[in-house]
């Protein structure tokens, strides 16, 4: 990549006669001067860093108005990317910003690759690599608690985290290798202290994977499936979540056949219901209680809720779609009409293996789901959010876990007595993991890969 050029891209959504303003975003050297070229501002407006002007975005070969627009200039290195910045604000929906950008692409900018002005702010040392990776999370955010752990990582709050366990960690290679080197001319090591201090970043280290779990859910959220006999209520139970918290819900036709795919946020994680609700009685065997889309459903699922009807009792088909949850999956049996049956809602203590009940609840009134809803949620480890403050994302995580996998290893050279420089080869692999979860040791490769993940204009 020649990051010496200019780079441009629309950094807004682009949707037909949605957003009544979007931004054509260049920025490298030429940045100011394209913007000269395209940019008509009447008067005696000044072009100055940091100041708003108003105009035309005018296209130099026709003289045509192509939009009306405000433009803005941040001189490097007062910007993102620390590079020269013109920012177009013109008229969103579809037209007017795909000519702003043909014609900015047209004299002389090239249309950015996904991520590349948050990989330019992190080559010019605007951003470390935790910070550039929270912009994307931010953005991908699809709930508050997510968001706000984004906003941590942005403000740095991991990277700290990061950098002090990998000094620590620094101080203790320099006494050792010290000793490799020159060891008749020092005091002698105090090699207790030493291990104490691996074992703290061990630790460390080793809490941050296992809260790691924990922010994936925030970040990428919970698929659960509701499966169930037909008429036992699917629904309706989906229709009580979906209306339960003022959540967005959006109706998607699934990427698994025929599966109905209804977003929402619950208790601040986010869910993805897969509903194979719609199913209808058939004389076809097959078809009967939609198998084929059960297992599609279970399939795709981290946490299933096998739904059944407590006025008709646990049955036959409901045994048979309980023998096709596999092994090892999260699975909660509800037990749905409580009202039509007469029996209270709640959680159930197991009343032996005729009758597999463990949350009551109605759909229609409502009784027990938020039971049902804590249930679901503690059984998917997804109870201890609140107290969350920083979380690694998966990369970071592989990361963290080899460097504490490292330093395990460098304490067992210490436990045999090994001399030093078995002792400082882990040490140095840990080193080297941690400077790659900020960045600071990093290869290009990686470094590619991380911000192809982000979305154009980004
Ligand atoms: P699905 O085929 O599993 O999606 O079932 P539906 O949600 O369409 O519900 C089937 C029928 O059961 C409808 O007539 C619902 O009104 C009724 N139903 C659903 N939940 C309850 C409930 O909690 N109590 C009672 N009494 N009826 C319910």
């Amino acid at each position: 990549m020649d990051w010496h050029d200019t780079i441009a891209a629309i950094a807004t959504a682009v949707a037909p006669g949605l957003g009544s303003v979007a931004i054509v975003r260049m920025s490298g050297p030429a940045a100011e001067s394209i913007g000269r070229t395209l940019f008509r501002a009447p008067g005696q407006q000044v072009w100055d860093s940091h100041r708003v002007l108003y105009g035309h975005v005018v296209d130099p070969a026709s003289g045509e108005r192509v939009d009306e627009a405000l433009l803005l200039l941040m001189k490097a290195p007062r910007s993102f990317t620390r590079e020269d910045v013109v920012e177009l604000h013109c008229h969103g929906g579809l037209i007017a910003v795909q000519r702003v950008q043909a014609l900015v692409l047209a004299h002389g900018c090239r249309r950015a690759a996904a991520g590349e002005f948050s990989q330019r702010a992190f080559l010019n040392g605007r951003l470390d690599l935790t910070r550039a990776e929270a912009i994307g999370d931010l953005i991908a955010a699809r709930s508050q608690r997510a968001a706000q752990l984004a906003m941590a990582g942005l403000d740095g709050g991991l990277q700290r985290r990061i950098t002090a366990l990998r000094e620590q960690l620094l101080d203790q290679l320099a006494e050792l290798e010290a000793r490799v080197d020159f060891e008749e001319n020092l005091p002698p090591l105090d090699a207790a202290a030493v291990v104490a201090a691996l074992t703290a970043v061990r630790q460390a280290l080793e809490a941050l994977v296992a809260e790691a779990r924990q922010g994936e859910l925030l970040r990428d959220g919970l698929r659960v499936a509701i499966v169930g006999r037909p008429n036992v209520g699917k629904s309706s139970l989906l229709n009580r979540l979906s209306r339960r918290e003022r959540a967005i819900v959006t109706d998607t036709p699934g990427t698994t056949r025929d599966l109905l795919e209804s977003e929402l946020v619950l208790e601040g994680v986010p869910l993805t219901l897969l509903d194979t609700a719609g199913i209808r009685p058939t004389s076809d065997a097959v078809e009967r209680l939609g198998i084929a889309r059960s297992r599609a459903a279970l399939a795709a699922a981290d946490a299933v809720l096998l739904l059944f009807d407590l006025t008709t009792g646990w049955s036959d088909d409901d045994q048979e779609l309980r023998d096709l949850v596999p092994d090892g999956a999260v699975l909660l049996l509800v037990g749905n009409k409580a009202d039509g049956a007469g029996l209270a809602t709640g959680a159930v203590a197991p009343t032996g293996p005729g009758f597999p009940l463990e949350v009551a609840i109605s759909a229609r009134t409502g009784e027990g789901c938020d039971v049902l809803v804590e249930m679901l949620l503690q059984r998917c480890g997804a109870t201890e959010l609140q107290g969350l403050q920083v979380a690694l994302n998966g990369r970071q995580r592989e990361l963290a876990a080899a460097a504490a996998a490292a330093l395990g290893r460098s304490l067992e050279a210490a436990a045999a007595e090994l001399p030093w420089d078995f002792w400082t080869i882990d040490l140095r692999a840990a080193v080297r993991s941690l400077g790659e979860i900020t960045g600071e040791e990093v290869s290009e490769a990686v470094l590619d890969r991380v911000f192809a993940r982000f979305c154009i204009g980004k």
